[in-house]
């Protein structure tokens, strides 16, 4: 049985559809991600889920039990905010039993569950401080013992990095998504940041317009986007314009246009999309190699550094193609901005969606 299911939830504000009929599954013990660009409804049905936000249709079942119309408190999640909501003048320990009093929990059994949901996040020995006296980091490791510590039916969490230096985010990303492992918890978790989501989640639902747009594994809607959004929203791509006839594509203007094959067949304007690491940075006038009939020519338009990769950008008559490299690959190092470039790809790595 679904830890929790969502059938056809709606929330409708001044006639808009803030979410559209949105339903799914999720088994105990996974963490979906709501995903998609500000707007879309990601808050909206995370509070309807929590009981903060009642739907105008639809159902919120938690391990069968429909729970629409139960008061938030009679839910038993344990919600992660952006802004931590801790109260100032209680020290983190009575932050964190602060649940747990609201649901009469005797003093003895909340010091020793505050203590242990202290000690999950590392908190341990920051116990009598104030939450001031704590960095933000810290501040939301607090909020999310004060989530555990009621042993929720669900963890709720609501963009709980955003607030955070890039540096800790990564740091503290990587230690919820151990922890909710280590316990079992089953979570919905609320992010615009799609690397974010792909790198924390079981299952990502990129929303769009208020509705799921779709639902699947990091790789799912990575590696197969359903729609031009979803493939627009989650990671990068060179995307051209161009016509289809089958499986080839011409993009580009007349004479100067080029003809690209896609492996499966499509008809009409299409926009194709090909992922930046698919693409090979090939020699000016090199010829098409083997398995990689695709190719365009173009100059150079910058060259970044990243680190791990070097990222750059392809100007061809067709559009835009970013190339992503590994940086120890000496291929870069030779190339200015301006210089002639090729590039060339896979039949099988080319996306076409209507246009
Ligand atoms: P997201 O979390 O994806 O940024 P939200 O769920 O916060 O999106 O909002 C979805 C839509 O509903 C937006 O258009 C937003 O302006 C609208 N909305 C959200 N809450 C309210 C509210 N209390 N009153 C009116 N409109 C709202």
């Amino acid at each position: 049985m679904a830890q929790l299911e969502l059938q056809g939830l709606r929330r409708t504000y001044a006639g808009i559809n803030a979410v559209d009929g949105v339903s799914l599954h999720l088994a105990a013990g996974s963490l979906v991600a709501l995903l998609g660009p500000s707007g879309c409804g990601k808050s909206t049905t995370l509070r309807m889920i929590a009981g903060l936000e009642q739907p105008d249709a639809g159902r919120i079942l938690v391990a069968g039990q429909d729970v629409t119309h139960l008061p938030p408190w009679s839910r038993r999640m344990g919600v992660v905010f952006q802004s931590y909501a801790l109260f100032p003048h209680m020290t983190v320990e009575a932050n964190v039993g602060f649940g747990l009093r609201m649901q009469g929990v005797g003093t003895s059994e909340r010091l020793r569950r505050s203590r242990a949901a202290l000690d999950l996040v590392g908190l341990s020995d920051h116990a009598g401080k104030k939450p001031r006296q704590l960095s933000g980091g810290q501040q939301q490791r607090v909020a999310l013992a004060r989530a555990l510590a009621i042993e929720p039916t669900l963890l709720l969490l609501d963009e709980p990095l955003s607030a955070l230096d890039a540096k800790l985010r990564d740091e503290l990303r990587v230690e919820m998504r151990i922890l909710q492992r280590r316990l079992g918890a089953t979570a919905v978790f609320v992010t615009h940041d799609q690397a974010e989501a792909l790198a924390m989640a079981d299952q990502v639902a990129v929303m769009e317009r208020g509705r799921i747009a779709q639902l699947g594994t990091p790789e799912d809607v990575f590696e197969r986007p359903a729609t031009a959004f979803v493939a627009t929203f989650v990671g990068r791509s060179a995307r051209l314009p161009g016509t289809a006839h089958g499986t080839t594509t011409r993009c580009g203007p007349g004479s100067h246009g080029s003809t690209l094959h896609t492996a499966t067949p499509h008809h009409g304007p299409v926009t194709l999309f090909i992922r930046p690491h698919r693409i090979r940075l090939l020699a000016p006038g090199a010829p098409a190699l083997d398995g990689f009939p695709n190719v365009l020519d173009g100059t150079i338009a910058s060259i970044d550094y990243t680190g791990a990769t070097v990222e750059l950008v392809l100007d061809t008559p067709a559009g835009r193609v970013p190339i992503d490299l590994p940086a120890d690959d000496p291929a870069w190092r030779t190339l200015t901005p301006g210089a002639p470039a090729r590039a060339g790809w896979e039949p099988s790595h080319t996306m076409a969606f209507p246009a």
